[in-house]
């Protein structure tokens, strides 16, 4: 049985970075995807020995009516819709910050199924953030670096018992 994950949260936490380690060049092309959009993009993951489906909330960015809590909000919803499990992403050395809070609440109102990520851990830089990220009552963070590919086991662990 395979699995899709949905990574979640702010912009420039590294959500992209991490969807791109686990894709490689595995990325499937979703815009003829029907019910997926550029906002999210799809791609083929594999971790260790599991493969799932990843989900990159990608598009909070772009410049819109809407507001960035608006569609924060939208594009979460449909992706926790889409997923078995939400892997949601704090940057430890940005701390946890308002909109983190945001994110921690949707995601409970949804019931989704979380892994909270605690993001850029390499070095000391993201001790504080790490502690922090334990307030957002979401369970242990796993502590990662999705661009050095720190913390990848941890991950597997925590993901195999979803497959
Ligand atoms: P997204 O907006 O959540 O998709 O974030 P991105 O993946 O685009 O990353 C935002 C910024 O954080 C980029 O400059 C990345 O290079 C950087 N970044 C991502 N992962 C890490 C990490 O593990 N450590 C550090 N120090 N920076 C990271
Ligand atoms: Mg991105």
């Amino acid at each position: 049985m395979s699995f899709t994950l949905a990574i979640v949260g702010r912009p420039n936490v590294g959500k992209s970075t991490l969807f791109n380690r686990l894709v490689g060049k595995r990325l499937a092309l979703v815009d003829d995807q029907p019910g997926v959009t550029r906002d999210l993009r799809e791609g083929a993951a594999r971790l260790g020995d599991l493969r799932f489906t990843v989900i990159d909330t990608a598009g909070l960015e772009e410049a819109t009516d809407e507001s960035l809590q608006g569609r924060m909000r939208r594009l979460t919803e449909r992706a926790v819709e889409m997923a078995d499990v939400c892997l949601f992403m704090i940057d430890a050395r940005a701390g946890v910050l308002p909109a983190d809070r945001v994110f921690a609440e949707i995601l409970r109102k949804k019931s989704a199924k979380v892994i909270l990520a605690a993001n850029k851990v390499e070095g000391q830089a993201a001790d504080a953030g790490l502690i922090e990220a334990y307030e957002l009552g979401l369970g242990d963070p796993v502590p990662i670096s999705a661009e050095h590919g720190e913390g990848m086991a941890d991950l597997l662990q925590v993901l195999t018992p979803v497959a």
